[in-house]
């Protein structure tokens, strides 16, 4: 492929001279915002929506601060976590120019390290967690995680990432202590002891969790995988579909649903499930045809 800007010989639509070159005059990528407008939002918020003023914001100072230029500690601060922010919901950007999927990551791992502060290592071992190194991540948060909830939070499921569920769970017990109501502190939980492979708590915990947010579907989907994991086929069954009901265009449940339906060749209601989510909108015609040649037989 050629590269649309200088026609060089190239992988991506723009290639790695013309990308950095871009990189280099907009280093988050975008410069146009995603409604047409001048105005500006207060960037600490976090904001869905981008107006073209936060991205020339965003642009100005990301550019000041690669070209070495001192900023205050809180300007590392807002554009490590809108890096980080822009690799969660533009990452796709990348699939069109030679930067690297992490550009983002390394971007955000790049303001975060200007900045010394507790919040800025948090944000860099973020970014290392979110780029697959999830060691360098918890060396970062081995120091802090005592300081705020979410450190904490990450903390555990970095530590389930590399292996040591039971340091994890001992974090999570010790903070459920004071917080027995934390939802998201008990689905971290629950996804440690189901790491460990002991489906029979994992499930519990997964209770637990729907005990305090009934329409919590992930849980209803993990609780699923619990009971199919212990080969309680109909249990499992009815918490995917619960889960489906609560969230209908939940792929992995479809998907968790199927591969049992099939492997216990329920075949009739593998269909059914099949239609349900062609109405959901997903695209199954081939996997629909290949289920009704099974029903025929
Ligand atoms: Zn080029």
């Amino acid at each position: 492929m050629k590269c649309i800007i200088c026609g060089r010989e190239s992988s991506k639509p723009v290639c790695e001279v013309c990308a950095k070159s871009i990189a280099m005059d907009f280093p988050f990528i975008l410069n146009k915002g995603l409604v047409v407008s001048d105005e500006r939002s207060e960037l600490g918020d976090e904001p869905d929506i981008l107006f073209h003023g936060d991205l020339e914001r965003l642009n100005t100072l990301a550019k000041k601060a690669l070209g070495g230029e001192e900023l205050a500690s809180d300007d590392y601060l807002m554009l490590s976590k809108f890096a980080l922010q822009f690799h969660r919901k533009f990452s796709f950007i990348l699939d069109n120019l030679e930067l690297g999927d992490n550009y983002f990551l390394n971007l955000a791992r790049e303001f975060a390290s200007r900045s010394d502060n507790n919040e800025a290592k948090y944000l860099l071992a973020q970014a290392y967690f979110e780029a697959g190194a999830a060691e360098e991540s918890e060396t970062i948060l081995d120091g802090i995680w005592q300081e705020h909830r979410d450190y904490a939070l990450l903390y555990g499921k970095v530590l389930v990432a590399n292996g040591k569920w039971g340091r994890a769970m001992e974090i999570y017990n010790e903070y459920l202590k004071e917080n027995e109501e934390d939802v998201e502190f008990w689905s971290s939980m629950a996804d440690a002891i189901y790491a460990s492979g002991n489906y029979e708590d994992a499930e519990r915990a997964y209770l637990r969790v729907l005990q305090l947010d009934k329409d919590n579907s992930r849980a209803w989907y993990m609780r699923g995988l619990c009971l199919k994991n212990m080969g309680k086929w109909g249990g499992a069954m009815q918490s995917l579909q619960t889960a489906i009901r609560k969230s209908p265009r939940y792929k992995e449940a479809y998907d968790a649903l199927l591969s049992i339906l099939m492997e216990r060749g329920m075949y009739n209601r593998a269909l059914e499930t099949l239609k349900k989510m062609k109405e959901a909108g997903f695209d199954v015609d081939r996997k629909i045809a290949e289920v009704e040649a099974k029903v025929i037989e």
